[in-house]
């Protein structure tokens, strides 16, 4: 009986939704426990937000649902909140803010990797994508000295900036809803060699203060891969309010994946977590999952460095031809499908 009262009182709380969200509060993992004694249940629920309200909303929203349940007594829904820090303030406090450095955006994450080719730029833009359909206004700018690939992922063909009527400023491109801005634009393609040091520093400043970026209130940076003198000088121009790591999961790159999130740690970035891109390859004949590389690396990784796990992503040929043809592959899905890698 009392197992058959607990899944009906679960039944009842995945039809609780939470304000500016599209699941349940039950697959959201909010639901901490659920206790049943008699025809008495006791549920908890753990939320971590800075929007106490909205939490309190779900608590009593879940009370509303167990009201209605027949042959449950009682209940007590109990809530507790936890407050994360604000990462717009929580970023670098001890970089001093250039003012004439995107002035009016209000958090810039970056999107690292320790290697190449692991998906960063792939994950740069659906995170932008994913950030601007959910009604923020968002930038992308890519600052890959190795190889800016992200105009064309973003469907930009233009390779030069357009500047402004009063020739005073740079204008970034629109793309599906996002402000694009590449160190391509304004760096030659062909010399590899010249994209060091204080050149690339110069570009990047360029392109953080030239650019009438507007108000924003994401910024993403997709960051040259590594942890060298490029990656570091970058993390010291602008308070980064914090960092997303891709990797994929083979042993190789969680090592480099560590390095990433040493060098994060040592210069107090936040580090929001880890995402493992290309986990398993999913057939596109048959449907089918298989597990290329070793499966949950970068989970395990992120367990053992406490950092949060932001979840995988298969290796589909639809997501690189989605690259090659400038539509992401966000643009396609709907945005209840998108929230997985979500920032607070
Ligand atoms: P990075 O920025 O780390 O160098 P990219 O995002 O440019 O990597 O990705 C490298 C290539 O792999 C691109 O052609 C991209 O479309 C493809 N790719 C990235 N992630 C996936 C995935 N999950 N499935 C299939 N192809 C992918």
């Amino acid at each position: 009986m009392s197992k058959e009262l607990e899944a009906r009182v679960w039944n009842q709380l995945r039809q609780v939704g939470y304000r500016g969200m599209s699941r349940d509060i039950v697959s959201f993992g909010f639901v901490s426990s659920v206790e049943i004694e008699g025809a008495t249940a006791k549920v908890k629920l753990k939320i971590r937000t800075q929007d106490g309200a909205t939490a309190e909303k779900a608590r009593a929203d879940a009370a509303e649902k167990l009201a209605e349940l027949e042959g449950l007594e009682s209940y007590d829904v109990k809530l507790q909140v936890e407050t994360p820090p604000d990462p717009a303030t929580a970023g670098q406090k001890a970089i001093a803010r250039d003012p004439r450095l995107i002035p009016r955006v209000n958090r810039v994450v970056a999107v690292a990797s320790g290697k190449g080719g692991v998906g960063k730029s792939t994950v740069a833009v659906n995170l932008a994508i994913s950030l601007a359909k959910l009604g923020h206004s968002v930038g992308i700018l890519d600052a890959d000295i190795y190889g800016p690939s992200l105009p064309m992922m973003m469907g930009v063909t233009e390779s030069r900036p357009r500047v402004a009527e009063d020739g005073g400023s740079m204008l970034p491109f629109d793309a599906h809803g996002v402000k694009v801005m590449s160190l391509g634009f304004i760096l030659e393609v062909d010399t590899p060699v010249i994209w060091r040091g204080p050149m690339v520093m110069k570009a990047i400043e360029q392109l953080l203060g030239d650019v009438d970026w507007g108000a924003l209130d994401f910024m993403v940076i997709d960051l040259p891969p590594g942890t060298g003198d490029a990656q570091l000088t970058l993390t010291q121009k602008v308070p980064l309010s914090g960092a997303v790591i891709v990797t994929t999961p083979q042993d190789v790159a969680l090592i480099d994946a560590r390095k990433g999130l040493a060098m994060f740690r040592k210069v107090g970035v936040p580090v929001l977590g880890i995402v493992e891109n290309m986990s398993s390859f999913v057939c596109p004949h048959c449907g089918e999952a298989t597990d290329i590389f070793k499966k949950g690396g970068g989970e395990r990784t992120a367990q053992e460095l406490e950092c949060a796990f932001l979840g995988n992503i298969p290796l589909d040929p639809a997501i690189a031809i989605a690259g090659d043809e400038g539509l992401p592959i966000v643009v396609r899905a709907s945005v209840e499908e998108t929230p997985r890698v979500s920032i607070q």
